[in-house]
């Protein structure tokens, strides 16, 4: 398949005129690690799934996404995308737009009603994973795919874990969550809800399974001991986004004080807007680029009308009123009091400070190491206790969905593995295919395309999506440039090039070889190559 933003060269021409005559390295063909791949926390092979959605493949692409990723239609719309950030083509213009293509990709398949394929065989072992977010749900569906019985538990009343009780609609709409979740399910995974596990050890026993893996996130907000008047409203973020779900909408008052400078405080704001509130403000105590919040995300909420209080801790809240001080930064970046102090309005106060995991059931366990409130799990995802795995908020890492998804995918390679008395023995890697190996100048421009937006009016006053899809057009258009680093895409232009013919062309996707007996060691191949498929290594005498 030809690529169509990069050249091919002519048979027989060369852009470096040099041959070799004594040959004192060999051009070996290789395959690199991409960076995108290398950076995606549910170790999705990017360009692998890119190259089919190139040539219009879209179910192939899918199916090869899919692999590792049960969840593409969500994680188009809520991942961070750390891919693109790694990705080599944002060194030229600007990164592949992967997060879209996947959304596009995970949209097809709700549309077209593609399914999983089952399990081949059947181990005849019983997995219980507790937890239905997207870290329960992706280890359910590898180890279903796996040929294990799965069953999962859940507290809550429907399934998704924080995806739906924390998310907001107009970031991820429940129609497309609940059709990613149904396809899992319809693999044969059991979906108990309504079902809190409050004793790990026990709940094994009975139902009989043969190793358990936990999910059960973050969800007891942390608080902030703030002074507070008989008639104060103080309620907590993700109770109030959690209520959204519910048929009683959270009562938050015109006035709206958010505490805490995370993605969640962003989210309750952009609620507070949607639910009618003429100001929905931002309290937090440093700056924001001190913010953990995406800069993504502060821009939407900014131009919703969201306001924001910098360097500005709460003091007091009373009925109508919060209190405030000013703080100034140290050298080292932590706030400082001033002792100055500020009266604003405010019918009520959300705090959103963050999370803390509820690890109540698994009290009595011995062997678990427990530190800073999550569990500690070892390189294979397996806490202190044999046969219990755990993955996702619960344990220490960066909270993601995509990290939670990728535990998943880890955590039942590895109980797989155990369960069949084994070692998971992860693949190869290579070396990292960065941009230094490319050669650029051979991709032609193309710039990223824009995703579409909701227009600013529906935006504060609806719950509908915010970020549009890519049609066909655009998401083609985005697959193809990719630039495929590391791995041969089959331009021909080592062919084209080799003044000796010492490139074999094997056919259509069987790439090329060489023919040494021909191969002067000249390097126009690998200086030729786009993608850095091609090294050069010393001749052994
Ligand atoms: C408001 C908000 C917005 C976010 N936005 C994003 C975003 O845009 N992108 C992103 O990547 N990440 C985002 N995150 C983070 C992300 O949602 C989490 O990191 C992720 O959901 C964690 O997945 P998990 O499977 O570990 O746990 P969770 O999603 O929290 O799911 C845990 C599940 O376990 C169940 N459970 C708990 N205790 C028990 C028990 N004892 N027995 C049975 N079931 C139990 C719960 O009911 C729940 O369904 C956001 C988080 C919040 C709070
Ligand atoms: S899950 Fe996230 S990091 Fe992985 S490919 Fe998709 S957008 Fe990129
Ligand atoms: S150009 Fe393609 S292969 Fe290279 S990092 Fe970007 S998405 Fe990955
Ligand atoms: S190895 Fe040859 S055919 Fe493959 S991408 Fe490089 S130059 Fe093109």
């Amino acid at each position: 398949m030809e690529h169509p933003f990069a050249i091919t060269l002519d048979v027989g021409s060369s852009l470096v005129n040099q041959t070799g005559s004594w040959r004192t390295s060999r051009p070996v063909y290789l395959d690199r690690l991409p960076p995108c791949n290398h950076a995606c926390p549910a170790g999705e092979n990017i360009q692998g799934w890119l190259f089919h959605a190139e040539s219009g493949d879209y179910e192939t692409a899918w199916r090869e996404l899919s692999k590792d990723n049960p969840l593409p239609a969500v994680m188009g719309r809520v991942c961070y995308h750390p891919c693109e950030t790694a990705c080599n083509r944002g060194q030229l213009d600007a990164a592949v737009g992967i997060n879209s293509v996947e959304r596009f990709l995970g949209d097809e398949a709700i549309k077209r009603g593609w399914r999983f394929a089952p399990p081949e065989t059947e181990s005849g072992k019983r997995v219980l994973v507790v937890g239905a977010g997207p870290s329960g749900l992706s280890a359910a569906y590898h180890l279903r795919r796996m040929g294990h019985r799965v069953a999962i538990h859940d507290a809550g009343p429907a399934a998704g874990g924080m995806m739906r009780f924390g998310i907001p609609k107009y970031r991820l709409p429940r129609e497309v969550l609940d059709a990613e979740v149904a396809r899992i399910l319809d693999l044969g995974v059991e979906l108990r809800l309504n079902a809190k596990v409050d004793n790990i050890l026990e709940a094994v026993k009975a139902g009989g399974f043969d190793a358990a893996f936990l999910a059960v996130g973050a969800h007891i907000a942390k608080r902030a001991y703030i002074p507070a008047g008989a008639a104060a409203k103080i309620l907590d973020a993700v109770q109030v986004l959690r209520s959204m779900e519910g048929e009683e909408k959270p009562l938050l008052g015109r006035r709206v004080v958010v505490y805490g400078g995370g993605n969640t405080a962003l989210d309750v704001a952009r609620t507070a807007k949607r639910l009618g509130a003429t100001e929905a403000l931002i309290v937090y105590r440093r700056t924001r680029e001190r913010m953990p919040a995406h800069d993504f995300e502060v821009e939407e909420a900014l131009e919703e009308g969201v306001l924001m209080k910098w360097l500005s801790t709460i003091k007091r809240m009373d009925e109508g009123t919060i209190t405030v001080e000013k703080m100034v930064l140290d050298a080292s970046g932590f706030p400082q009091p001033t002792g100055e102090f500020e009266t604003l309005e405010a019918d009520s106060l959300v705090l959103a400070l963050g999370q803390d995991v509820d690890l109540s059931l698994l009290e009595g366990v011995p062997g678990l190491e427990i530190a800073n409130g999550v569990v500690k799990v070892g390189p294979n995802m397996m806490t202190g206790y044999a046969g219990i795995f755990a993955g996702g908020d619960m344990v220490p890492s960066e909270r993601t969905v995509t990290v939670g998804v990728g535990h998943g995918k880890k955590a039942a390679r590895h109980i797989d593995a155990w369960l069949r008395g084994a070692a998971y023995a992860p693949a190869e890697r290579y070396e990292l295919a960065s941009f230094d190996k490319l050669n650029a100048w051979y991709y032609a421009d193309a710039p990223k395309t824009i995703r579409p937006v909701l227009e600013l009016a529906r935006r504060t006053s609806t719950f509908e999506e915010v970020q549009h899809g890519l049609d066909e057009t655009n998401a083609l258009y985005e697959a193809r440039r990719c630039l495929s680093c590391g791995n041969c895409f089959e331009c021909d232009n080592c062919y084209g090039v080799c003044p000796d013919n010492a490139v074999i062309k094997l056919g259509a996707g069987e790439r090329f070889r060489f023919n040494y007996d021909y191969c002067k060691g000249c390097g126009v191949c690998a200086q030729e190559c786009p993608c850095g498929a091609i090294a050069m290594v010393p001749e052994e005498f």
